[in-house]
């Protein structure tokens, strides 16, 4: 699952009832929510794009269809069904009852593919927020695909603790049961020079315009300079940019910044990256242009039943095209290291004030023992 609209002006959260704001708040809360987040995910066109990405599918597929006797006359609840593809497999694969749960409207378009696929009988529909569900029992699996830009943005992954700690019984599995972030040097020479010529071409453009604006119309634009300077940076620098890497644009080990094990976490581990130290050794001779995050999931099952086959989902460079891609964090000017160059640092990821499903990305950076900076990048 990933990306929403990104709407200025979107909602400030207020009613907290608990360390996480999402779906917490009061009917315009909600509305702000849905417009910024949940409307998108009503059109077919969305729900298309991440059933034509097939590292996601068939992960998710492999899951459900390797370990069969996991779902044989077991009770299941799927979170945020979109089109009901997950829980449709479940049924596929032996479940005796799936509870499908979605928010929007699509609820009705899974509900006509259950019945086209003759799954009717076993997958229920339920339009509803998973946080407002009422369920006559509890269930043996969750299934859920919640995952956003760099695992946490969209902030889904606390409905779905929610429905775990209301719905799950003790004994039940969490499909997926295990989530990764990492973090990674990158070369990309290109890419970073683009971004960084797109800010010279609009600084450009803007001293033109000032210009203009004084000799055609008389108003000194000049108080509003630092503003704008600022904004194109933060703009074209200090955002986060979807790219599909390549292995060779990754430079060195990547570094484990987070797990979260979907068994047990809490709300407030789901809510954001502590800081945490990374350290990546380069191995060559390299310009290094920025940093890139992702993630990978786990299908491991349950202490209790682990999987007869575990499956993972990676959305790093080594797996392919995946519809998350990876963030890539560019320097405004690249680093040339040397065989023997040690870059490392602290990083922390926490929800934006004003929007909790939206995340900003704060790093330091050191070059072997020079001075260390500081950057907070948002990811779009
Ligand atoms: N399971 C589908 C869709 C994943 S996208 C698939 O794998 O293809 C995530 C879906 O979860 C979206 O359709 C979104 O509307 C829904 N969703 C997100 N939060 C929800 C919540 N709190 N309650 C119900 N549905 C939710």
């Amino acid at each position: 699952m990933s990306d929403f609209a990104k709407v200025s002006g979107s909602s400030e959260a207020t009613a907290i009832t608990d360390s996480s704001p999402i779906m917490a708040g009061g009917e315009a809360e909600k509305a702000a929510d849905f417009a910024n987040y949940f409307c998108s995910y009503a059109y077919l066109y969305h729900q298309k794009q991440m059933l034509m990405d097939h590292v996601r599918m068939k992960a998710y597929h492999s899951a459900i269809m390797s370990n069969k006797a996991q779902f044989q006359g077991k009770t299941v609840l799927d979170v945020g069904t979109g089109s009901g593809v997950l829980a449709m497999w479940c049924a596929q694969a032996g479940a005796a009852k799936v509870y499908a749960v979605e928010y929007t409207d699509m609820a009705n378009h899974a509900r006509r593919l259950v019945e086209g696929n003759g799954l009717s009988g076993v997958v229920e529909v339920i339009q509803s927020s998973v946080e407002e569900l009422e369920l006559p029992c509890k269930v043996d699996i969750i299934i859920s695909e919640w995952m956003g830009y760099m695992l946490l943005r969209e902030s889904m992954l606390d409905s779905v603790i929610r429905a775990r700690d209301r719905w799950l019984k003790p004994t039940g599995a969490m499909f997926p049961s295990k989530a990764t972030m990492l973090w990674s040097a990158v070369s990309y020479e290109e890419d970073q020079d683009e971004k960084v010529d797109q800010l010279k071409r609009s600084l450009n453009e803007y001293e033109k315009f000032s210009q203009e604006m004084s000799k055609f119309y008389n108003i000194n634009v000049g108080p509003l300079d630092e503003a704008f300077h600022k904004e194109q940076k933060d703009y074209y620098i200090y955002s986060s940019l979807w790219t599909e890497l390549r292995q060779q644009h990754v430079i060195g080990d990547p570094c484990v910044i987070k797990t979260l094990d979907l068994q047990t976490c809490t709300l407030e581990d789901a809510s954001d990256v502590k800081p945490v130290a990374f350290s990546i050794n380069i191995p060559f001779a390299v310009q290094v242009s920025g940093y890139a995050g992702w993630f990978t999931v786990d299908f491991a099952g349950s202490e209790g039943t682990p999987l007869t086959r575990c499956i993972t989902l990676s959305t790093g460079p080594e797996a392919g095209y995946t519809h998350w891609g990876q963030q890539v964090f560019y320097f405004q000017e690249g680093i040339n290291c040397t065989p023997d160059t040690r870059l490392h640092g602290e990083l922390s990821m926490f929800r934006q004030e004003k929007n909790k499903r939206l995340y900003n990305v704060k790093f330091s950076m050191q070059v072997d023992d020079e001075a260390a900076t500081e950057a907070t990048y948002e990811i779009p």
